[in-house]
């Protein structure tokens, strides 16, 4: 099995990679496990970048393989707010419940059918050799009127999955996993690594 280190500290998603990567040979480890306190500052413009600068600082300060992932809101009538700055939403120690009653008060008027919002994912796995791959998942949806549901974190409450008449929170976690941005893009970083040699892994 290939350890794989993920970049983040971020339980919930840690949880989701996990359940993922199951059934391939990656063993996935994250920084709490093997007792590490990195932080990177996530400044760049967009997800690719900070993505990228995440997995390329950790996979230099410990030396392995790094999986880093930089995720997001997008919603149409705001111009593509959050994005980047999701997780900061309402303030830099915000938590999800802040972030949520920011977005939910400049929702407030915005008719159902301008409601329309994304999540992204872009993912970097990056090697010791300076060689990195990244893929891309996206999930359509809208944003609801009030939050529903417990499961999942972040907007997963706010969040109405196109096609489905439940909220993002109100999916199991194998349910989440088979349609969440996060998903999309692990399942293409999959595939390019099956493509990979296996002695270049
Ligand atoms: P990151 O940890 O810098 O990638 O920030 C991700 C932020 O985007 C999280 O703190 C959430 O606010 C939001 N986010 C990303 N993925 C999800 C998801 O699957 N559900 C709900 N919110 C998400």
């Amino acid at each position: 099995m290939t350890k794989l280190l993920i970049a983040s500290n971020n339980k919930a998603k840690i949880e989701e990679f996990r359940e993922i990567f199951k059934g391939y040979r990656y063993n996935v480890v994250s920084m709490d496990d093997i007792g590490l306190t990195i932080n990177v500052e996530e400044d760049q413009p967009d997800f690719a970048g900070n993505s990228f600068k995440k997995a390329k600082e950790v996979s230099a300060k410990t030396g392995e393989i790094v999986l880093a992932d930089d995720s997001g809101l997008e919603v149409e009538a705001l111009n593509g707010q959050p994005g980047v700055f999701s997780s900061r939403f309402a303030g830099e120690k915000a938590n999800d419940t802040d972030n949520n009653n920011k977005l939910l008060s400049l929702m407030m008027n915005v008719p159902d059918k301008k409601r329309r919002a994304r999540f992204r994912c872009v993912i970097t796995i990056f090697w010791p050799d300076g060689t990195y791959l990244q893929t891309e998942g996206t999930c359509p949806g809208k944003i609801a009127f009030k939050p529903v549901g417990e499961g999942g974190f972040g907007y997963d409450p706010l969040f109405l999955p196109t096609g489905l008449n439940k909220s993002m929170a109100e999916l199991t976690a194998d349910e989440k996993n088979k349609i969440s941005h996060r998903a999309i893009a692990t399942k293409a970083m999959v595939e390019l690594l099956s493509k990979k040699k296996v002695e270049e892994i």
